[in-house]
């Protein structure tokens, strides 16, 4: 019989597509989602390159118990001194960068990109953006405007003025980045777009180009960051640096918390000319900011980083067969390109009611399957997932 829950779902939460997956969640631990009717179902795509820990992990639990029973929220944004804000803030800023050394707390990725935007513009006083075909960065309206995909930009237009697209990895990008451009914004491995890593020649070209014009830099590592990729953030694999960084998804253990890394110089942008120039109640939630310290340390502690590349080497090795065109991406952040979309969609079907296991194309490509697992998958259990993912695209990519 149908659940009140699935009923309320359908009748009264908006929906944003008419096929939602619609799996009734009853609870989450490790990689399984435990559904209200007993079906245990493998989370491949940790909730989109959110649970690198897995769902649940205790220590994680603990740290957001003891903050609710210590205190929520207090106070908008940059008023008083939170302990969690305050740890994480230094504990990140050592893992980074020495100029990237204060970071702006907001609740999602796209805030992030939001700040990180209007920091570009108010540090620099230009306002021109250059961004890339199938980038990704958000659904508000700043960074929907530099997300590089028509279909979902021109529902919404005007958007922001004055942002220029170019093909990712292109290096006609390079001339059009002049003293006129506030900055650069783009993810160093496309997620939404295909998982797409830059070229790592051209993005040190690009990098020089945006030094030489006095143009920001932004890297929105929102999906790729917090070890997705087998490094702390995805820039560390080209020896390169942005000015800005913006960070969210995996950042908060499971909680909603988002960021932007930038030096002290530019965040006085937002300190004067007004004071208080952009402000967020609840951004850096201090249960959100406690869960995110608690995450990193049992991130570096298990050294959980160092499983992304074994997850890459594995999807590697069994990725190949009818239906599969390639795989792409680095560590946990992988694409399976299979040969159509259609073939994708029926993959991507049959694994959840034949195999419950959860997969997901990815927003810009509907001919791809992500792999994003967390970085605590059982590696045994991770080869019999590929195997029955290779099965199902043989299945379907052959018409006999
Ligand atoms: N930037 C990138 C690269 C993303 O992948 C996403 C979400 O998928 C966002 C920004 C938006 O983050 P959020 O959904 O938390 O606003």
């Amino acid at each position: 019989m149908e659940s009140d829950e699935r009923k309320f779902f359908f009748r009264h939460v908006a929906q944003t597509s008419d096929a939602p997956i619609g799996l009734e969640i009853d609870h989450a631990e490790g990689v399984t989602f435990h559904t209200k009717d007993g079906k245990k179902v493998i989370d491949l795509i940790s909730g989109i390159a959110v649970s690198q820990l897995g769902h649940g992990h205790p220590e994680v639990v603990d740290a957001v118990k003891k903050q609710a029973e210590r205190h929520m929220h207090v106070m908008v944004y940059g008023e008083f001194i939170q302990r969690p804000q305050s740890a994480l803030a230094a504990r990140l800023a050592s893992l980074l960068p020495k100029h990237l050394d204060r970071i702006y707390f907001v609740n999602t990725g796209t805030e992030a990109n939001e700040a990180a935007l209007k920091l570009a513009k108010k540090s620099t006083g230009r306002h021109a953006f250059i961004a890339f075909q199938n980038g990704y960065h958000g659904d508000t309206q700043g960074s929907l405007s530099v997300t590089g995909r028509d279909v979902y930009r021109k529902p919404y237009e005007p958007l922001l003025p004055d942002v220029h697209f170019f093909p990712f990895n292109d290096d006609r990008v390079l001339d059009e980045i002049t003293t006129e451009t506030a900055a650069v914004i783009m993810e160093p491995i496309q997620g939404e777009g295909g998982v797409i890593p830059a070229d790592r020649e051209w993005l040190h070209r690009l990098r020089n180009r945006c030094s030489d014009t006095g143009t920001l830099l932004i890297f929105d590592e929102i999906q790729s960051g917090f070890g997705r990729t087998g490094r702390f953030f995805a820039f560390e694999h080209y020896d390169l640096a942005p000015d800005i960084l913006t960070m969210g998804k995996a950042m908060g253990g499971g909680m909603p918390l988002g960021g932007v890394a930038a030096s002290s110089n530019l965040f006085e942008a937002f300190m004067y000319n007004p004071p208080l120039s952009h402000v967020t109640t609840f951004g850096g939630h201090p249960v959100s900011c406690a869960a995110a310290e608690s995450a990193l340390r049992v991130l570096l502690r298990d050294q959980l980083m160092d499983r992304a590349s074994d997850i890459e080497a594995l999807a590697h090795e069994i990725m190949h067969g009818p239906g599969i065109v390639e795989l792409r991406g680095r560590g946990a952040m992988l694409g399976l390109q299979l040969c159509d979309a259609e073939t994708c969609r029926r993959t991507v079907r049959h694994c959840l009611e034949e195999h419950q296991i959860l997969l997901g194309w990815t927003l810009h490509s509907d001919s791809i399957i992500r792999l994003a697992p967390p970085l605590t998958i059982d590696l045994d259990l991770f080869r019999t997932c590929l195997e029955r993912i290779r099965e199902t695209a043989a299945l379907f990519s052959d018409p006999v």
